[in-house]
C-alpha cells in the first residue's frame, strides 16, 4: 500500500470546496456520471479505431445506492495507478484561496477552472473510494481512498470488470442525497440526455398490491436526443414531443428553429416560439444549456440575446466557456459569434415563414409580436431584419408590413409640415367614437394594444423619418392632422370665457385629474363635447410607469381637455340662454371690471421707463388695489356663470356624456346622471 499527500496548495481544499459550493452541493451527481460517461465514450473511440480490442459489452453506467453510500460504475476505459497519480492525485493549481473568494457565487466557474469535477464528490462524502481497472491488457486493478484530508492511500484490488467504481460515503449532513427520490429528481435534471446509457436500479411494476422491481434496467436518459438528430430524419410531431417532454405543462409551440453549426464554433439545439399566455408573466430562462449532452443550466443570460431568453428549447455548446463569470461571457468573442448566429437563425426563420406562409405568419402574429418587439427594441441588428416581417394591425385587424402602411396612408395622412401621422388606438371599445370619427375622414388607425406598444412607438419615431404616432383621442379630429394653418379663434374672447367658467363649475371632481376647457369649430355634424388627452402628456405618463427615473411625470395629474364644438346647436343654446339670463348680472359686472382693468392700464403705462424709486407709493398701493378688486370682480362674475350653469341641465348633461363616452363617469356622478337623465326625457 502506497500514500501521499494530493498535490494541493491550501492545506486542506475540501472544506473550502464545501463551504464555498454550499448551494450546489447537488452537481457532485453530474460531474461523477459525465465522468463515467466521457470514459465509456474514450473506450468507444479506442475501439473504432482498433487500439481496444476486446469485448464492450453492455457499456451502461449504473448509479446505486447503498444504505450510506452512493456508487457510480461504468465499464469505459478505466485508470492504472499512474494515471490515477497524474489525473487525481496532482491537481496543482496556486492562488486557489483567491480564486474562490472571488468566484464564491458560481460553483460552475471553481470546478470548471481546477477540474474540480471529481474532487466535488467531498461536497456530500467524508470518504470517496475509487475502484477502478484499466482496458489496458494485462491492468491490476486499484483501489484508491481519501477521507477529505489531503491523504489519501492507493492499494492493489480485485476488479472483475474492466472500468471504475466511485464510491461515496455520504457525510451525516447530506443523507438527502441517500433518498432515492432526490437522486431520481437530479438524474433527470442533469443526466436526462448523456450519450450512454444511464441507469438508476431496476424498472419496477405493479404486482399483488405492491411495487416489485423487474429484471429491466431503469435508464433514466435518452441517448440521442432530438438536438442531435438530423433535421431531414425528423417530423413535426418529433419535435412537438420532444417540446411536450421538456414542458409538460406548456400549449403547443409556435414553431421551433433547429440549430446545427460545426464552424467557427460547435453548436448544435432547438428553439421553440412558445405561446404566450399574455396573461401571465413572461417567464424567461426557460432555454435549457447543455455541455455535449451534460446539462448544464438553465440560466441562457449573456449566451443569447436578451429577447431570446423568452423562447423555450435547448442549446448544446462545448464552446461556451461555463468556468468564468457571467459578465466575463458577455465579452467572449465565441459567446458574442453563438449570440449572433442565433439572432440570425431566428431572424431568418421568422423571414423565410412570412415569405412561404404569410398567413400563417399572420395568424400567429399576436403570439409572436412579443418576441419581435421585444427584439427590435434591445437589439439593433434584430430590427434591420425584423423591419422587414414585422406588422402592423389596424383596427379592422387587417395587416400590413411597415412598408406597406406606409403606402398605405402617405396621401392622406400626411400633414402640413409633410409629417406623415400614424394614428392609434389602445383599445377599440374605449376608442370607439374616435375610432369612427378618424375612419370617416379617410384614415386608418392602428391598434397598439400590446405590453410593449408605447415603447415600439417611441422606437419607430426614431427609425422612422418624419414620422408622428398620435393617439386617436389625444385631440379633435381635425387637429389630429392638421392639413392647412388655423383659421382665426372660433369664438371672441367673452364668449369663449364664459362656456370655460360654465362647464368648468360642473365638472365632477376627480381624484388627481384635471381638465382644461376649450371651444373649437368642429362643425355641426360632430358631437357637442368631446375629451381628449395630449399625446405628449399621456406618453410622458406612461413612460413614466415602465421606466424608471421618470417619476416626476408619473405623480402629475391625468391633464384632459374638455372640447366643446361652438358649432354645434346645443353648445350655442346654451351661450345664449346664458346671455340672455345673466346680462342683467353680468353687464354692471364686466363693465365695472372694464373700468379697473382700463385704469389698472393707463397707471402701468405712467410707470414705462420709471424707476421703482420713482413710482410714488400711493400709486403702487393703488395698483395693488386694482389687482385685488379685478380678481374679485371675475370671481364674481364666475359665480353668477356658475350659478347659471348649475341650473342648466344641458351643460351637466353634456358634461356627463362626454365622461361616460370615455369610461370616466363612475359613483355618484353616474348615479346623478342616470337620475338627470329620466327627468329629462319624463
Ligand atoms: P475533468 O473530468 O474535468 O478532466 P475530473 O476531476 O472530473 O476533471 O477528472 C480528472 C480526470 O480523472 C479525468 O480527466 C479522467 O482522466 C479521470 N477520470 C475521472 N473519472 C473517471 C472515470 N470514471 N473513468 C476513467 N477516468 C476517470
Amino acid at each position: 500500500m502506497q500514500k501521499g499527500n494530493i498535490g494541493v496548495t491550501t492545506e486542506n481544499i475540501f472544506p473550502v470546496i464545501k463551504k464555498f459550493l454550499y448551494s450546489d452541493h447537488e452537481i457532485f451527481l453530474r460531474e461523477l456520471v459525465s465522468n463515467a460517461v466521457d470514459a465509456t465514450q474514450k473506450l468507444k473511440t479506442l475501439a473504432s479505431i482498433g487500439e481496444y480490442k476486446g469485448e464492450l459489452g453492455d457499456l451502461t453506467v449504473r448509479v446505486s445506492l447503498g444504505k450510506d453510500t452512493i456508487t457510480v460504475s461504468d465499464r469505459g476505459i478505466g485508470l492504472t495507478a499512474e494515471e490515477i497519480d497524474k489525473y487525481i492525485n496532482q491537481i496543482a493549481f496556486s492562488g486557489a484561496n483567491d480564486f474562490l473568494e472571488k468566484y464564491k457565487n458560481d460553483a460552475n466557474a471553481i470546478i470548471g477552472h481546477f477540474g474540480l469535477g471529481f474532487y466535488s464528490a467531498f461536497m456530500v462524502a467524508k470518504k470517496v473510494e475509487i475502484i477502478t481497472k484499466s482496458c489496458k491488457e494485462g491492468a491490476q486493478a486499484v483501489k484508491w481512498t481519501c477521507d477529505g484530508s489531503p491523504e489519501f492511500t492507493i492499494e492493489d484490488c480485485d476488479k472483475a470488470d474492466r472500468g471504475t467504481d466511485i464510491v461515496l460515503y455520504i457525510d451525516d449532513d447530506c443523507k438527502e442525497f441517500l433518498e432515492e427520490a432526490r437522486i431520481s429528481t437530479l438524474l433527470k435534471k442533469y443526466c436526462s440526455f448523456l450519450p450512454v446509457p444511464v441507469a438508476f436500479g431496476k424498472k419496477k411494476e405493479w404486482k399483488d398490491g405492491k411495487q416489485v422491481e423487474t429484471a429491466e434496467d431503469n435508464v433514466i436518459n435518452e441517448t440521442t436526443p432530438l438536438w442531435t438528430r438530423k433535421p431531414s430524419e425528423l417530423k413535426d410531431e418529433d419535435y412537438k414531443a420532444f417540446y411536450r417532454d421538456l414542458y409538460p405543462m406548456s400549449d403547443e409551440p409556435l414553431f421551433w428553429i433547429h440549430l446545427n453549426v460545426d464552424y467557427p464554433f460547435h453548436l448544435t439545439g432547438v428553439l421553440y416560439f412558445p405561446k404566450v399566455k399574455s396573461n401571465i408573466e413572461l417567464n424567461k430562462n426557460k432555454i435549457q444549456l447543455y455541455c455535449n449532452q451534460v446539462y448544464v443550466t438553465d440560466s441562457v443570460e449573456g449566451i443569447v440575446p436578451d429577447f431570446l431568453t423568452l423562447l423555450h428549447g435547448v442549446l448544446d455548446s462545448p464552446d461556451i466557456p461555463l468556468n468564468v463569470s457571467r459578465s466575463y461571457l458577455q465579452s467572449d468573442s465565441n459567446v458574442k459569434k453563438i449570440s449572433t448566429y442565433i439572432t440570425k437563425k431566428v431572424s431568418d426563420r421568422l423571414q423565410s415563414i412570412f415569405k412561404n406562409d404569410r398567413k400563417q405568419f399572420e395568424e400567429k402574429w399576436n403570439d409572436l409580436k412579443i418576441f419581435i418587439n421585444y427584439g427590435m427594441l434591445t437589439q439593433e441588428d434584430f430590427y434591420d431584419r425584423a423591419k422587414d416581417f414585422a406588422l402592423f394591425t389596424d383596427t379592422d385587424g387587417k395587416q400590413y408590413t411597415f412598408d406597406e402602411y406606409k403606402t398605405l396612408i402617405k396621401d392622406n395622412q400626411t400633414d402640413k409640415d409633410n409629417t406623415l401621422i400614424y394614428l392609434y388606438a389602445n383599445n377599440k371599445d374605449e376608442q370607439y367614437s374616435y375610432i369612427e370619427a378618424a375612419k370617416n375622414k379617410g384614415y386608418n388607425v392602428l391598434l397598439m394594444d400590446g405590453q410593449l406598444d408605447i415603447a415600439v412607438v417611441s422606437m419607430l419615431e426614431q427609425k422612422f423619418d418624419k414620422v408622428r404616432f398620435t393617439r386617436v383621442d389625444s385631440d379633435i379630429i381635425d387637429n389630429l392632422i392638421v392639413k392647412e394653418d388655423k383659421k382665426n379663434e372660433v369664438l371672441e374672447a367673452a364668449k369663449q370665457e364664459a362656456l370655460s367658467a360654465m362647464f368648468k363649475s360642473q365638472l365632477p371632481k376627480m381624484d388627481k385629474t384635471e381638465f382644461y376647457v376649450v371651444a373649437q369649430a368642429m362643425g355641426e355634424g360632430a358631437a357637442p363635447v368631446m375629451i381628449t388627452q395630449s399625446e405628449y402628456m399621456r406618453r410622458m405618463k406612461e413612460m413614466a410607469n415602465i421606466q424608471a427615473g421618470m417619476s416626476f411625470y408619473g405623480d402629475m395629474p391625468d391633464m384632459f381637455n374638455l372640447v366643446l364644438n361652438a358649432d354645434h346647436p346645443l353648445v350655442k343654446e346654451v351661450l345664449a340662454g346664458e346671455e340672455q339670463a345673466c346680462a342683467a348680472d353680468i353687464v354692471p359686472i364686466q363693465l365695472s371690471m372694464d373700468d379697473t382693468n382700463n385704469r389698472r392700464n393707463a397707471l402701468k403705462k405712467s410707470h414705462e421707463g420709471k424707476k421703482d424709486e420713482e413710482i410714488p407709493t400711493a400709486e403702487k398701493d393703488e395698483l395693488s388695489e386694482l389687482d385685488k378688486k379685478w380678481n374679485e370682480l371675475k370671481t364674481k362674475k364666475e359665480a353668477v356663470l356658475a350659478g347659471y350653469a348649475a341650473q342648466n341641465p344641458v351643460v351637466r348633461q353634456l358634461i356627463d356624456l362626454a365622461l361616460l363616452q370615455n369610461g370616466m363617469l363612475k359613483g355618484e356622478a353616474l348615479n346623478n346622471f342616470v337620475k338627470r337623465s329620466i327627468e329629462l326625457i319624463k
